[in-house]
């Protein structure tokens, strides 16, 4: 693998894209609003005129993209990736999708004679801005082999899964634990704020015992400050829990607790939350 191709420079695609261009590979990328590109230009990498002639071009495409309906048009749409793969080319997808829309695009790369690989990761801004994320991998075995270096670059651990499918789901699980929690979170909060506790104090109660854990340290203070510059943002949170319920209907597993929380992700969507970070779903809970 000696040129990438990366499509999607938003708050993880950018960094991401950053760091494989500090890993010596020869860059290629594409966004739909082109401007978002501009730093990675400045640090040597070219831009492409579509995902399509970026595919056509590249040894192996990455894609960090919004939801379903973004991760379709890039590859279905007038010059998309579709257009340029083919000839044993790799597509990699790593943005967070339904386990359907990550095998219809799979499919029709292999269809294409491509090799495709889903790669949902977990971690936010800082870790994809460190290299740090954690991939979740699932599909060509001989792509993940492939491709095992830049994710090196971009991750502190990447695990294979098996079949195109299964990426998705294990993403979708562990989302599914993080929306949950972060419900809680904000509820416990808020009763202890209605009866007059220190919020500070209940923080350093739950850092110094079981429940500790890195988002509630690095959450609990902007919680306390109102502040939510985002890293993962709020509609991106929603999408997730709304995946994870249909992944449970369609087998038949009640969802109880996510499905409750899904409304307050909506209700803080509807309020105009969205692009903040997830964390902002304090706005509603409070
Ligand atoms: P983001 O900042 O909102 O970026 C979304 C990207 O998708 C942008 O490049 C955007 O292009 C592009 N896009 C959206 N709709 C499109 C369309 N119809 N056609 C073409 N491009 C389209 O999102 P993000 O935070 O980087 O997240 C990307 C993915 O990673 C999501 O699936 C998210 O759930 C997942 N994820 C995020 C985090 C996190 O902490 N942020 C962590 C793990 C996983 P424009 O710039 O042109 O709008």
């Amino acid at each position: 693998m000696r040129k990438i191709g990366f499509i999607g420079m938003g708050i993880m695609g950018k960094p991401m894209a950053m760091n494989l261009i500090a890993g010596g590979w020869e860059v290629v990328v594409w966004n739909r609003h082109p401007e978002k590109c501009k730093e990675l230009l400045q640090k040597g990498a070219r831009m492409a005129e579509s995902p399509g002639a970026l595919a056509a071009q590249c040894d192996v495409t990455f894609a960090m993209l919004a939801d379903p309906n973004a991760c379709l048009e890039v590859c279905f749409g007038a010059e998309g990736v579709l257009a340029g793969i083919g000839e044993g080319r790799g597509y990699v997808d790593m943005s967070t999708v339904d386990p359907h829309t990550s095998r219809r695009i799979g499919e029709a790369v292999a269809a294409r004679g491509g090799r495709f690989l889903e790669a949902p990761v977990s971690g936010s801004r800082k870790p994809a801005e460190e290299g740090t994320l954690i991939i979740m991998a699932a599909g060509d075995r001989s792509l993940f082999d492939e491709v095992g270096p830049a994710f090196a670059k971009m991750g502190k651990m990447a695990l294979y899964l098996g079949d195109v499918g299964k990426g998705a789901q294990m993403k979708l699980c562990v989302n599914l634990i993080m929306g949950d929690m972060m419900a809680s979170f904000c509820e416990g909060l808020a009763l202890a704020s209605r009866v007059g506790l220190n919020l500070q104090e209940v923080l350093s109660v739950l850092d110094g015992g079981a429940m500790s854990n890195p988002m509630f340290r690095l959450k609990g203070a902007s919680i306390l400050a109102e502040n939510f510059p985002v890293a993962f943002p709020l509609k991106h949170m929603q999408k997730d829990l709304r995946l994870a319920l249909l992944l449970g209907d369609e087998v038949g597993k009640p969802l109880v607790t996510t499905a409750v929380v899904n409304e307050l992700f909506k209700k803080a969507r509807e309020k105009g939350l969205g692009d903040l970070d997830f964390s902002a779903i304090w706005q509603v809970v409070k």
